[in-house]
């Protein structure tokens, strides 16, 4: 029954409702992908038992009539999320042996909605990177190649076991984290889509701490009704997080239209940068004839600051992680490390020197330079004052335009190790998706077409804060006129 992988979430609902499968047996043939594809290394823990035993337990619930929205639905969880009993990673040796006792307020939205998980997704290193090599349990493979090639190419990051299980058939949606661009570019890569909501929209209670300010929780899935039916069973006002937002949760599946009649979409023309593939700028364009075909006007806007944006980013994230993950010590959790006859200090320098690897370093001793007392007010200062006015430039683009089309990241996948070795060329990755991370934007990659090699490339939409629902009334009409990206050839399959 292996065809039940193909399926969208909407599908699988509608088959499990009208009994033409069983949660059992879809869960039995996600578990079967998941075995079939271990090369790929999206998984850092798999759940596998625990997920088939929650699968015969969805069966009695559709059976009874007491079964949640997502009930039998088998999806995955970046391993960045807490789940209780069950190992939690962040992709990182620090954490070594870290089995949380409590569940993170998404993942525990998700269970009681129904949805089965089949384990813990690999990422970047504390969710720090753009391609998921930075993990301390390798890179994941992703299952998309180039036309008439066997190289493999980078998932995309951080959030890349997320998006390599979802394009590969192994889940059929999973969480991810987007601190500045994790969800859509690594969607992007894999020609799948992916949402980030509204900061605030996703409670951060249970998310393992990257940078506080930015970090948001969202979905990654293959259709953009599978990302709207994920996103509304996650979202929701937590008290334990104080910047949860306390809005009522749309139900954002049943409002899809994909009709944009009376909306203005703006193209911001700072976004056109150098370097940008021209097949993608080619594609940037037929993308707002399709906005337009789907009723929408679209309007040239100005965001003056974009270019400041990925400088800003990457002082704000760093200085934000230096201070959360000072917590890694080694007297609490996770790995501890004492060098013989060490004392304290020794065992902090001991496991933190053990524990983190380099891009994570490197973070933290950024983050602690532009915090430290001569050069706060030169560059964390700084920084915060060139967000306020990127927020700005958003806020008076909105008065022109209710959504913003961009494409998502500046080229489609990149051959694993190709970019390692210069960190600025990985940061450069994310030039399109930091500045609404930084505005805490609601923002959505959605597949658009291919470039030279056939590698997907997305186009991203932007939206006031939450309006999730024109994000994804656009997404959707983009996904209704762009040519299918069809379903990797599964080569991986062992
Ligand atoms: N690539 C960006 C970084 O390395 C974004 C990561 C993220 O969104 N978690 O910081």
């Amino acid at each position: 029954m292996s065809d039940l992988t193909s399926l969208s979430v909407a599908a699988m609902q509608a088959g499990l409702k009208a009994r033409h499968f069983s949660a059992t047996e879809l869960v039995g043939a996600h578990v079967a992908a998941a075995e079939a594809a271990r090369s790929l290394n999206c998984f850092i823990t798999e759940t596998f038992d625990q997920a088939m035993e929650q699968a015969l337990a969805a069966d009695h619930e559709l059976a009874a009539g007491t079964a949640g929205p997502l009930a039998g639905i088998p999806i995955g969880i970046k391993d960045l999320f807490a789940t209780r009993g069950v190992r939690t990673t962040a992709a990182s040796r620090i954490l070594d042996g870290f089995i949380p006792p409590y569940e993170s307020h998404v993942t525990a939205q998700l269970q009681a909605a129904g949805a089965i998980s089949l384990g813990k997704l690999n990422l970047d290193e504390f969710a720090m990177g753009s391609s998921n090599e930075t993990s301390a349990f390798g890179p994941v493979i992703s299952p998309v190649r180039a036309e008439g090639s066997e190289a493999p190419l980078v998932p995309g990051g951080s959030s890349g076991g997320s998006s390599a299980a979802v394009a590969a058939r192994i889940v059929a949606g999973a969480t991810g984290t987007d601190t500045g661009g994790s969800i859509r570019q690594p969607a992007a890569f894999c020609g799948i889509a992916g949402i980030k909501p509204t900061y605030g929209r996703c409670s951060r209670w249970g998310l393992i701490a990257f940078a506080s300010s930015l970090d948001q929780a969202g979905v990654l899935a293959r259709t953009v009704t599978d990302c709207a039916l994920l996103l509304e069973a996650m979202a929701g006002f937590d008290p334990r997080d104080s910047t949860s937002l306390d809005a009522p949760v749309p139900a954002w599946s049943a409002g899809l239209s994909g009709n944009l009649q009376g909306k203005r979409i703006g193209i911001p023309r700072e976004y056109q940068v150098e370097g940008m593939d021209p097949l993608l700028a080619r594609l940037w364009e037929e993308g707002a004839d399709w906005l337009r075909d789907a009723g929408a006007e679209i309007v040239d806007v100005s965001l003056p600051h974009t270019t400041q944006a990925l400088p800003t980013y990457y002082i704000v994230a760093p200085a934000e992680a230096s201070s959360n993950l000072a917590r890694y010590d080694g007297v609490r959790y996770g790995l501890r490390v004492v060098p013989e006859g060490g004392g304290l200090v020794d065992m902090y320098e001991a496991t933190r020197a053990a524990g983190f690897g380099p891009e994570v370093r490197r973070r933290i001793m950024i983050g602690t330079y532009v915090l430290s007392a001569g050069y706060y007010d030169a560059y964390y200062l700084k920084a915060q004052k060139v967000r306020a006015l990127i927020v700005r430039d958003f806020q008076q683009a909105f008065t022109a335009c209710d959504l913003l089309l961009t494409p998502t990241a500046p080229t489609g996948a990149f051959p694993i190790g190709a970019r390692t070795a210069d960190p600025i060329a990985m940061y450069l990755n994310d030039v399109f998706t930091v500045p609404s991370s930084l505005a805490g934007l609601p923002a959505m990659s959605v597949p658009a077409g291919t470039d030279a090699n056939g590698l997907p490339l997305g186009l991203q939409l932007i939206g006031r804060p939450l309006d999730e629902a024109s994000v994804l009334d656009a997404a959707l009409a983009v996904e209704r006129r762009a040519p299918p990206i069809p379903a990797p050839v599964p080569w991986w399959r062992s």
